[in-house]
């Protein structure tokens, strides 16, 4: 595409993105949690793991590398055909359903091309070299240092940070090793992305509930692990993955605007999620909210731009102690 060179800054980038100006534009490309789960009863909201193109402010970036993402690359490639491509992706963390579809992005193929991978440490190792030993010789014939792209590993120690001219904030999710959840703040309205997350709901968990609430207030949008229907919910307390009807409470009680569940249980046909739905929007009913629920669709894409005005950045940072990572069992 050319440019003229008297383009606004951002303009350009806005341009070779996408997306105009003052929009935000999220396409889902991996909903589901867990496994990959093709075949006839999830062709309506689709069966490849977590992963979320958002396009703002003139960057790319990606949330989790599930094998969604593989999809999303092809999509790129012809895309950005003839022009360098740059992305960010931003990692939750590193269990196989969100980091599945990196050895299979084409655009790491092209040598042009940069892609900048951040997310925190790996549970037991250090984020490069969880992402590399799953591309080592007997799991996969490429390796990651040896593909053409440049492509960055950057390991996060800070909660905020920039990607761009997007404010990006991080937080601690209720989930079995480091796992962290994003909020981006986009010139169109902030979007909360927790792909893996058990809302807390013990009573000595209050402080830990009221801090998740204080980080996604206001969103204008929350992308949040909903796995399990409350009856599952009852044999998986502790798992790491969330009941829908805590997620929809935690939603309301955040003021959030449009909530989409997100993770889908390999076991859930799409005539489950769908009545998992309806679930949601029963309770929202009953509680007089304002919240939009819906299931996020592989191939969907929502846009916002900037109408519905999002409430400001939470005044009281979030802890950066490690130590306060959730130390519930590994499954
Ligand atoms: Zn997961
Ligand atoms: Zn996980």
């Amino acid at each position: 595409m050319t440019i003229d060179d008297d383009s606004k800054p951002g303009q350009k980038q806005a341009r070779e993105t996408g997306t105009s100006a003052g929009t935000t534009r999220l396409k889902f490309w991996g909903v589901r949690g867990s496994i990959p789960t093709p075949g006839p009863t999830t062709v309506k909201y689709g069966g490849n793991t977590s992963c979320v193109e958002v396009r703002a402010n003139g960057q790319i970036i990606i949330l989790d590398a599930g094998t969604g993402l593989r999809l999303l690359g092809r999509e790129l490639m012809a895309e950005f055909d003839h022009q360098p491509l740059e992305v960010t992706l931003l990692l939750t963390h590193t269990h196989w359903d969100h980091i599945q579809g990196l050895p299979f992005f084409l655009p790491v193929y092209k040598p042009e091309n940069q892609l900048r991978i951040l997310g925190f440490e790996g549970a037991r190792h250090g984020l490069d070299n969880v992402l590399t030993s799953q591309m080592e010789s007997p799991f996969f014939p490429i390796g990651l240092r040896e593909v053409p792209a440049n492509v960055r590993i950057e390991e996060l120690k800070e909660l905020n940070f920039n990607v761009g001219p997007v404010r990006v904030q991080a937080w601690t999710a209720n989930h079995p090793g480091v796992c962290v959840g994003y909020r981006l703040f986009t010139a169109a309205g902030s979007i909360a992305f927790f792909p893996d997350n058990e809302p807390h709901q013990a009573k000595d968990q209050r402080k830990e509930k009221e801090e998740m609430v204080a980080f996604l207030r206001g969103a204008d949008v929350l992308i949040i692990d909903s796995q399990y229907d409350a009856t599952e919910y009852e044999k998986h307390v502790g798992w790491g993955h969330g009941c829908v009807d805590d997620v929809v409470e935690l939603a309301l009680e955040s003021e959030v605007k449009r909530l989409f569940l997100f993770h889908h249980d390999p076991n859930h046909d799409d005539t489950k999620i769908s009545q998992m739905v309806a679930h949601a929007r029963e309770l929202v009913a009953k509680r007089k909210g304002r919240l939009r629920v819906e299931a996020a669709r592989e191939g969907a894409t929502i846009e916002l731009d900037g109408k519905e005005k999002h409430a400001m950045p939470i005044s009281k940072p979030p802890r950066s102690d490690k130590s306060q990572a959730p130390k519930t069992a590994e499954r």
